[in-house]
């Protein structure tokens, strides 16, 4: 997929600054109301009872707070957290040997869950259920399995999309938790208080135009505000006004609704090469170059949240709203 400017997905640039502006407690997390208080009671009757928290899946597109959430969690139950990705665990005995490196009590960390493959899955069926590995030894008529009791530690999962989870794994979970997009003013109090971190000069409306087009996604209101910040810097007096963001997200080609050319070419390619829809979503990937899974991903979340598009059992529909933000004209029969 071409470089978005408003990519959502974790680059390298991120590293740099994602850290320091990474809240560090519940308490500083912005929005997900719901999440936050389910979780707070949790970790409090875990505390109690002093044992560790319930396996927990969090889902929805990328930059939402997932891996953030997991650190507070760790934090606020003061218990270490181990960091790793479904794609960087191959086979089942680096699996065994994460697993058997926890102490009692540790967080598991798992990005990307959905992408471990079927074997290491496997190892964590009873891992998350009776905290131990079944570990084969010998060979042919000699093999036989040894059970390998863990420490009791605590699994969080985070993936886009729960349905891409094996129905085994996510019946593990014991609470999953779906995050939402945010709104412009919880993006805005993301914003202020990153800039604060930063020491970015900027006004309330600055911050809320760069709130407005940040797609529901705090780390795109965190880059944002960094391209922005070197925007004011260069070509104005540095500081972030309303007249500033505006200026510098048009040169980034990002729109009044924060949608950037890739989700204006999937809309006008959905709306003029399909009439509006219904469009199936190979068909369009193909049609735009660009692989299904990151549509589904990437693209269409936010689209459908906001009402751009609706999906139908025949495929992807074009709205209204769509048409008049593309300022085309509404077919007859539009909804
Ligand atoms: P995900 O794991 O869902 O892809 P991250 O947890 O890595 O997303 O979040 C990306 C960045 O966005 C974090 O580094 C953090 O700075 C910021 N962020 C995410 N959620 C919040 C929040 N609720 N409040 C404040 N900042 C947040």
């Amino acid at each position: 997929m071409e470089k978005r400017t408003i990519e959502t997905r974790f680059t390298s640039e991120d590293a740099k600054i994602e850290n320091s502006l990474r809240p560090r407690r519940l308490s500083e997390y912005v929005g997900q109301a719901r999440i936050k208080e389910n979780l707070l009671i949790s970790i409090q009757a875990a505390k109690q009872r002093q044992e560790p928290l319930d396996h927990l899946l969090f889902y929805g597109p990328p930059g939402l707070g997932k891996t953030t959430l997991a650190g507070i969690i760790a934090a606020e139950m003061g218990v270490n957290i181990r960091v790793t990705s479904g794609p960087a665990i191959e086979k089942p005995g680096e699996m065994a040997a994460v697993l058997n490196g926890l102490a009692e009590g540790d967080i598991l960390f798992v990005d990307e869950i959905h992408r471990l493959n079927k074997q290491v899955e496997e190892v964590l069926y009873p891992a998350m259920e009776d905290f131990a590995i079944d570990i084969l030894i010998g060979k042919g008529s000699n093999a036989r399995s040894i059970r390998l009791d863990l420490p009791r530690f605590t699994l969080i999962g985070a993936t886009t999309r729960a349905g891409l989870l094996s129905a085994p794994l996510r019946d593990r979970f014991g609470e999953i938790h779906r995050l939402e997009f945010y709104t412009p003013e919880e993006l805005r109090a993301i914003i202020l208080n990153s800039a604060k971190k930063l020491r970015v000069p900027i006004e309330e409306e600055g911050a809320l135009e760069l709130a407005r087009r940040s797609r529901g996604t705090p780390r795109l209101a965190n880059r944002i505000l960094k391209r922005v910040r070197d925007f004011a810097q260069v070509r104005y007096d540095g500081k972030i006004s309303e007249a500033v963001a505006n200026t510098a997200l048009d040169l980034m080609e990002v729109d009044k609704m924060g949608l950037d050319r890739a989700d204006r070419r999937f809309l006008t390619t959905l709306m003029e090469a399909y009439g509006g829809g219904p469009a199936g979503l190979e068909a369009l990937a193909a049609s735009i170059g660009e692989d299904a899974g990151t549509i589904e991903d990437l693209i269409e979340p936010y689209l459908l949240q906001n009402g751009f598009i609706n999906r139908t059992p025949r495929g992807r529909m074009a709205t209204a709203k769509a048409y008049a933000h593309m300022n085309l004209e509404v077919p007859d029969g539009i909804l």
